[in-house]
């Protein structure tokens, strides 16, 4: 982009915001950038969103939708030595006019985010008389193109490196730089250091200073040549010890801690598992114990009231597993709730109910026939060599068990786990033991039992708990009470550690934690590449709660709502009213950020039971999403008309779910458009959703009819490969980096490209940091990600280049297999 001097004027003067705006809008006509009624569009903008970023910083710009007035891409200053009130108390003095076709103005961002954090500079450029000044400040230094040019030119990193948290409050200064420098001319190897997207000889002290590396900056020392390894494990050790700078020797917990962790090599013994979520947690053991069930064996009661205890306990059972799917549902996303549709299914088993009445008309207890029916099943289950299979048995007891409880004589309480933090070890963990689980005291988790797609494996991961499955019987041996480590990440479970273990082991996980920190404290800055690309991270939400939840993480909009929980757990369909009043709560939470609105996904396994719809054989296959709001307009109208008579209140898309056909579109448009000329909205942004291959094969066709595309990359898997996604079977083979999927994803990108549409991706891949990284390298702009993805997604994504995710994305497609995707290196 063309950073022209003739659009900055220094020493300005304007009566008011509104004043500042057009004036930075006329300086942009001036300089051929934008048509005049652009200017307009500045100011509608500044009424929905402040675009005051900080340290006496504006950036107002335009909406989306009017690009079409832009001329060419470019940045117009306003300097106003006096300065302007903006919004209550902020001042004013540099308003930073941008008119952007697409994202080339974000260097010119980039760059001002490094103004942002530097009072001082700010201060300058606030009452510099040269324009010149702020031209070269605000292009880093240099013009864009040279400044592009450059990054090509930079020394490539090399493989082998970690990267370097900086805590010291000085920054890696001289002192430590000198250090630094030193040490690296003891190797021969070729030594590099990157902060953001500068590349520095590390063993130049010029090199170094001149990366400017403050403090909370995120290096990385990458090393090439005979003595790589040695050198890079000695600059290590060095930065981990102050690297000679009294003040950090002095606050040894301010140093830096690598992002790459490595394994500890444990003196104690140690019981060998597998990884089941990251971390490192130390405490005592607490084996659980399930409370014990008492059933007589027969009853005194008449076969007949034993029969109807069944079908009552039944029922309720049916009934908790549904509360329990709902919840879950609403808390963690469709395949974690899967897991007790799943187990719902077993209570409809004709075999097992049939065996346990047969004993029950014999004189048995509902009870003890129940018992005796569930357990020869389960037994059946877990006797056939296969892993999935037995995973289905554990299902089975903890439903029979749920039921068990119901029919008991006398029940032991639940598991009596301490009020103090515990590593809990247990054969293996149940949906329901682990739905309750308080991620305060549980410290760690570790089971005999189980695999890394286990219950166990899933929900310690959400829960952010570090865990181990599969470490066979002899946990179960150890004694409550007895202090261990659990390392997550390496997959072991050190039984007998020594002094040092415990050390190593503190300091890993100060390190994991620092990391996991660091990414948080840096969550509201922008996902920037490394050279320069810039993704959107933004959130999948369903309420109010995570509306605020997400800007809070750092969230830049939210990329999906999923307006369907308005209407799930509840008797009644929710009245226009009461739509507008949610989705206008959600849309102030976002205090301007962009938000869009996905009308109504019903079916499949979101079931609705007050809209009476027929029962189907493939719920997946059947009358879902757009299908049903297209069936059903009365319910797609009212929710249009809250959705539009919310929208005065910020910047909404709408987009449609489950878009299988150009002729369903295009009567979901004609419909919307009805709608919003009868409440008299302004028009929005439509984009629908890619997540069936129809809509795939047809993506051209499809980009030329909406704004934007987001890929569902969960229903595109499960559509593309055949695979129920709530299958307790197949679930864990649906693999959204499976290559099938991923062609499917590049051939999305490809078609939306050549009609110049942008593309986003909001399914469970996107979350997952070599997803996110895939998705990226394969052109997505936009990752709409769980709310507790979004640090760590924005981290990854500022510690790449495109040109490196274009590489892997390319060689993730010449994969055959998801595995083989997985293991890329
Ligand atoms: C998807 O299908 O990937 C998606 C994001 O939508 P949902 O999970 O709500 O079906
Ligand atoms: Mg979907």
């Amino acid at each position: 982009m063309q950073f022209k001097e003739s659009a900055i004027r220094v020493g300005g003067q304007a009566l008011d915001k509104s004043d500042a705006i057009a004036k930075v809008g006329e300086l942009l006509v001036k300089s051929g950038n934008i048509e005049p009624g652009y200017i307009a569009s500045m100011l509608a903008r500044e009424e929905v969103a402040n675009t005051y970023l900080g340290n006496g910083i504006a950036i107002p710009h335009g909406i989306p939708k009017d690009r079409e007035l832009i001329r060419e891409t470019g940045v117009a200053v306003l300097q106003l030595p006096e300065g302007v009130i903006w919004n209550n108390d902020e001042r004013v003095h540099l308003v930073v006019g941008i008119a952007a076709k697409s994202d080339e103005h974000l260097t010119i961002l980039s760059n001002l985010t490094d103004v942002l954090d530097d009072a001082e500079e700010a201060k300058r450029l606030a009452t510099t008389t040269d324009a010149g000044d702020i031209a070269r400040r605000l292009s880093g230094g240099q013009d864009v193109a040279a400044d592009a040019a450059a990054a090509e030119d930079a020394p490539q990193e090399y493989e082998l490196g970690f990267e370097h948290v900086v805590t010291s409050p000085h920054g890696l200064h001289a002192r430590p730089a000198t250090a630094l420098v030193d040490l690296s001319k003891r190797f021969d190897a070729n030594i590099l250091v990157r902060n953001k997207n500068k590349v520095g000889d590390a063993k130049s002290l010029i090199g170094l200073l001149k990366l400017g590396i403050e403090k909370d900056a995120t290096i990385r020392i990458s090393a090439e040549g005979p003595d790589a390894a040695k050198a890079l494990e000695a600059i290590f050790n060095a930065l981990a010890e102050g690297l000679e700078d009294e003040e950090e020797a002095a606050a040894e917990a301010s140093v830096g801690a690598p992002i790459a962790l490595e394994a500890i090599a444990y003196e104690g013994p140690v019981i060998k598992a597998i990884s089941a979520s990251p971390g490192i947690a130390m405490g005592p053991v607490c084996q659980l114990q399930r409370g014990r069930i008492v059933v007589a064996e027969k009853s005194s009661a008449t076969a007949k009231a034993e029969l109807q205890r069944l079908e009552a306990a039944v029922l309720q059972g049916k009934a908790e597993l549904s509360a329990l799917h709902d919840d879950m549902l609403a808390k963690q996303g469709a395949g974690k709730a899967a897991i007790f549709k799943a187990q719902g299914e077993f209570l409809d088993d004709p075999e097992m109910l049939g065996k346990a009445r047969a004993l029950i008309s014999d004189g048995a207890s509902a009870g003890w026939a129940w018992k005796e029916s569930y357990e020869e099943h389960a037994e059946a289950l877990s006797a056939i060599k296969d892993e999935i299979l037995s995973a289905r048995a554990l299902d089975l007891r903890d439903v029979g068990r749920r039921l068990l409880k119901l029919l008991a004589d006398k029940v032991e309480d639940d598991p009596d786990l301490p009020d103090s933090p515990i590593i809990l070890v247990a054969d293996d963990l149940t949906p329901s033991d682990t739905a309750g689980l308080d991620p305060n005291l549980v410290l760690g988790l570790c089971t005999a039992s189980g695999g890394p797609t286990s219950h166990t494996a899933i929900i310690a991961r959400s829960l952010d708990i570090p865990a181990v499955v599969g470490a066979g019987t002899d946990c179960l041996a150890l004694e409550d009470g007895m202090h261990v480590i659990l390392d997550g990440a390496s997959g072991l479970l050190v039984t007998g550690p020594t002094e040092k273990d415990f050390a190593a082991a503190g300091m890993a996980r100060n390190a994991y934690e620092q990391q996991a920190e660091a990414e948080r404290n840096a969550c509201y800055q922008p996902a920037i590449m490394r050279d320069g690309h810039r993704i959107e991270v933004v959130a999948n939400i369903g309420n109010v709660e995570e509306a605020n939840a997400a800007v809070v993480a750092g969230g830049e909009g939210v990329g999906l709502l999923r307006t369907e929980f308005q209407f799930l757990q509840r008797d009644t369909e929710p009245t226009e009213d009461e739509q507008y009043e949610a989705i206008s709560a959600m849309i102030r939470a976002m205090n301007g950020l962009p938000m869009i609105i996905r009308t109504l996904d019903i079916g499949g396994d979101k079931d609705v039971p007050y809209l009476s719809t027929p029962e189907e054989m493939n719920p997946f296959l059947g009358v879902r999403g757009i299908r049903l709001c297209l069936l059903r307009d009365d319910i797609f109208r009212t929710q249009l008309r809250a959705i539009f008579r919310a929208s005065r209140h910020g910047p909404i898309r709408i987009m449609y779910p489950m878009i299988s056909s150009l002729d369903e579109l295009r009567a979901a448009k004609a419909i919307t458009e009805e709608v919003r000329q009868q409440v008299g909205a302004d028009p929005v942004e439509i984009g629908m959703m890619i997540e069936i291959p129809s809509a795939v094969m047809m993506a051209e066709e499809f980009a030329r009819e909406v704004d934007f595309f987001s890929i569902g990359t969960n229903d595109l898997t499960q559509y593309a490969l055949a695979m129920d996604r709530m299958h307790p079977q197949l679930a864990k083979m649906a693999d959204g980096l499976n290559p099938a999927v991923l062609r499917l994803i590049r051939k999305t990108v490809e078609a939306a490209d050549a009609a110049g549409i942008w593309v986003g991706a909001c399914g469970g891949i996107a979350g997952d940091p070599l997803g996110a990284m895939i998705l990226t390298g394969l052109g997505v702009h936009e990752l709409s990600v769980s709310i507790p993805a979004i640090a760590s997604v924005k981290a990854k994504v500022r510690s790449l280049s495109m040109q490196e995710v274009r590489a892997f994305a390319t060689r993730a497609l010449a994969c055959t297999e998801a595995s083989e995707v997985r293991a890329l290196k």
